[in-house]
């Protein structure tokens, strides 16, 4: 039986290690505050907003919600987005994603000044990462780094193959398990026997948005297997990228769907949070 990598338990260690840090700083006199801003009412990102005003509640940092008419101009975001760079009491910009389709998504991300980019999105914080300079990091992958080293998982050497090529998640990943010292084969859509080079894998990331594609076919036994994806099945349960009830019998490790990646991704956007207020990123 593979080894269940605990996402719920690993991020609450986070952001139990967090609440002290902040707690720490408020002693010095350091406070932080974060400004989070929704433009619309998606319900999903209704629920993704309010479980970071929350998560930043649970760390004790002050968040501030502006919450924007799906009607609003892009010059309007843009002009918020300016007011908060300068305000020197705003640590972090959190601009939910997707905006409306009237606005230009990149042109609102390289808005946000980079040193309050806790999201990582900005293309001198993704640059940083490429040449391996500081900055803050997409939170996904990162969480991905964490969950490895916190299980006891070794990276360097190992083979990493990594299933996706986006720019919140199968890029950085791939960079990110690069700088650990792992050897990184990036596929996409047009990965040519995407199965033979999966199962190659030491170390399977698998983040391609498509419900439970990756069955054992696909997996070499013994590999450690991090399924990033989050799909929603018509018997309204969670379902991943990975077959789970295929994959878990061959595989060392895996991560659930849900209670793997998922709550990973707000204890790292946290941890970004915090090295924002101490200009540690
Ligand atoms: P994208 O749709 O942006 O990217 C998917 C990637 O998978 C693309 O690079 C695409 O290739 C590749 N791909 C698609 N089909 C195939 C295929 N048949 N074979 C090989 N590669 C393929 O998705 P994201 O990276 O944003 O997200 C991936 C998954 O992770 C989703 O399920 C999403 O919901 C989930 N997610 C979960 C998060 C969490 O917190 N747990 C956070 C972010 C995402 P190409 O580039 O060639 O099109």
């Amino acid at each position: 039986m593979a080894q269940l990598i605990d996402g719920k338990q690993i991020s609450k260690e986070i952001k139990d290690e967090l609440k002290e840090k902040v707690a720490a700083l408020k002693a010095q006199g350091i406070e932080g505050a974060m400004a989070v801003i929704q433009v619309g009412e998606d319900p999903a990102s209704s629920v993704y907003v309010n479980n970071k005003k929350k998560a930043c509640e649970y760390i004790g940092i002050r968040s501030e919600s502006y919450e924007l008419a799906e009607s609003t101009s892009e010059q309007e975001l843009l002009d918020l987005i300016e007011r908060l760079n300068n305000d020197p009491k705003i640590n972090g910009i959190l601009c939910q994603l997707p905006v409306p389709a009237h606005m230009d998504e990149n042109k609102i991300i390289r808005a946000i000044a980079p040193e309050k980019d806790v999201d990582g999105f900005h293309t001198q914080n993704v640059g940083a990462l490429v040449v391996g300079q500081k900055g803050f990091v997409s939170c996904t992958p990162a969480g991905v780094i964490q969950l490895l080293k916190r299980s006891g998982i070794e990276i360097a050497g190992k083979h990493c193959v990594v299933v996706g090529r986006s720019n919140i998640v199968g890029k950085p990943m791939s960079l990110l398990m690069l700088k650990e010292h792992a050897t990184v084969t990036i596929c996409h859509s047009r990965t040519s026997d995407l199965q033979a080079v999966c199962k190659q894998a030491d170390i399977l990331i698998v983040a391609v948005g498509k419900p439970k594609m990756i069955t054992a076919d696909y997996v070499k036994e013994g590999a450690v297997v991090i399924d990033v994806g989050i799909h929603r099945q018509e018997n309204g349960k969670l379902c991943g990228d990975v077959d789970f009830e295929q994959v878990e019998p061959i595989a060392r490790a895996i991560t659930p769907v849900p209670g793997g990646v998922g709550p990973m991704t707000i204890a790292m956007l946290m941890n970004n949070c915090v090295q924002a207020m101490t200009g540690e990123a």
